[in-house]
């Protein structure tokens, strides 16, 4: 599942419940940011990303992914393309869109890949309708991904 190479595997401590991998250019401290964002924007959001991911990390690839490994350790792979779009915005969206993922995983729930990620997408969606100054382009992605995972 995780062909690919792994970016960092050097970890250090910042959030309390989480560890967060050290990675690229203080890539971990942006996560951070990430995390506090979603804290301040929606307590509902922010306990279900505290409750199932144990550890953040990256990987070099065009999407961010999870995966929970045999010990039952939790993880996002945010994907260096997401960490290049330069925007906290995107990083938080992109952890609660993996939490919902993960949390399903968790709870043994298996759906249909398309809708499965239909309800990640709606999910993210209702977050980033709560963000101020949210870019556009992530406003019209995540519409964008809805259409076309519920065809
Ligand atoms: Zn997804």
């Amino acid at each position: 599942m995780l062909r690919t190479i792994l970016i960092s595997l050097s970890a250090v401590s910042i959030s309390p419940s989480i560890q967060i991998d050290q990675a690229g250019d203080g890539w971990h401290l942006k996560a951070d940011s990430a995390l506090q964002l979603i804290k301040s924007t929606d307590n509902k959001k922010w306990n279900l990303v505290d409750s199932t991911c144990d550890h953040i990390s990256f990987w070099k690839s065009d999407f961010s992914s999870c995966d929970v490994d045999e010990s039952g350790r939790s993880t996002i792979y945010i994907s260096d393309h997401d960490v290049k779009l330069n925007s906290i915005n995107n990083l938080s969206v992109v952890i609660v869109h993996e939490s919902l993922h993960l949390w399903l995983r968790k709870k043994g729930i298996s759906l249909d890949p398309k809708k499965e990620e239909e309800l990640c997408y709606k999910y993210e969606l209702e977050f980033i309708k709560k963000l101020p100054n949210v870019e556009p382009w992530l406003y019209s992605h995540s519409i964008e991904q809805i259409k076309k995972n519920e065809k």
